[in-house]
């Protein structure tokens, strides 16, 4: 055999390699997607709960802390089953106005507002088309989580600053509130409550230009006065840590949320997707 026949086999023979690999490198990434086909239809919208976005275990636990790559599985999982984005504002048009939705609606919610939302989620979610809700700690923003800090509950984070803040409200995300400095609300007067829950509002909205309208408890701390409170301040709804999906017979003050940790599962995710 000549030489450049040789060559040309070889060629030949790698060139299949290649391909067949690449050919079980797709089928193996769809395969490890499964359908949601066989669970019944959700009686209610998924309020799905993250707070950091993070590959580096020095930066928290997986109680807080959701590794990219399960994240990119489950904002896959979430595409390849027709779920679509919609936002907290979107979800109180429909109770309220009857505002039309999609199919299988979802809203992803962030608490705190931290950096690694903007390096690593926001990425991941603009490759799906996904939007999320980032609920910002006003006083924390071009700094870090110094309220989990100062009470050693947590390791340092950076916050994000005003201009990845500006950047993802201009990629359709939705900017909420999440409080000046991160109280417990049921545990301080009205009166500070309701600076917390105003002046949050404010500072956003002169910061973004445009209306705050939903809000987050931090530690999921509230009562009815501090319902009422976020009621009279302006928002249009607020969301707990209390586990559920948000239904038209739900308070808008009181929404609950499936918690999505880093200790998750594939599986365990979509068991929690599909629970209440
Ligand atoms: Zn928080």
């Amino acid at each position: 055999m000549s030489l450049s026949k040789k060559i040309f086999l070889v060629s030949l023979l790698i060139i299949t390699l290649i391909l067949t690999g690449t050919g079980i490198w797709h089928q193996q990434q769809n395969r490890a997607i499964p359908s949601d086909a066989n669970y019944p239809k959700l009686g209610g919208i998924p309020i799905l709960m993250y707070h950091k976005v993070n590959p580096n275990p020095g930066t928290g636990g997986l109680g807080l802390r959701v590794p990219p790559d399960k994240f990119e599985w489950q904002m896959k999982y979430l595409k390849k089953n027709g779920y679509e984005t919609i936002s907290l504002v979107d979800v109180m048009d429909h109770f309220e106005k009857g505002k039309h939705l999609p199919d299988k609606p979802i809203v992803i919610t962030f608490d705190d507002g931290y950096l690694d939302n903007y390096q690593f989620a926001y990425p991941i979610m603009q490759k799906y088309g996904f939007t999320g809700t980032i609920f910002v700690v006003s006083k924390a923003i071009g700094n870090t989580n110094f309220f989990d800090v100062e009470k050693k509950l947590q390791p340092e984070n950076r916050i994000m600053d005003w201009n990845e803040i500006r950047e993802l409200d201009a990629a359709g995300f939705t900017i909420g509130a999440h409080t000046v400095d991160h109280p417990h609300l049921a545990e301080v007067t009205p009166e500070v409550a309701r600076y917390q829950i105003e002046e949050s509002k404010r500072a956003l909205e002169h910061g973004l230009k445009k209306p705050v309208e939903v809000f987050c408890y931090p530690y999921g701390s509230y009562n009815d006065t501090v319902a009422q409170i976020t009621k009279e301040a302006g928002y249009r709804a607020a969301v707990t840590t209390e586990l559920g999906l948000a239904k038209i017979t739900s308070d808008p003050f009181k929404l609950h949320r499936i918690r999505v940790t880093g200790h998750y599962s594939n599986e365990k995710f979509i068991e929690e997707l599909h629970k209440y």
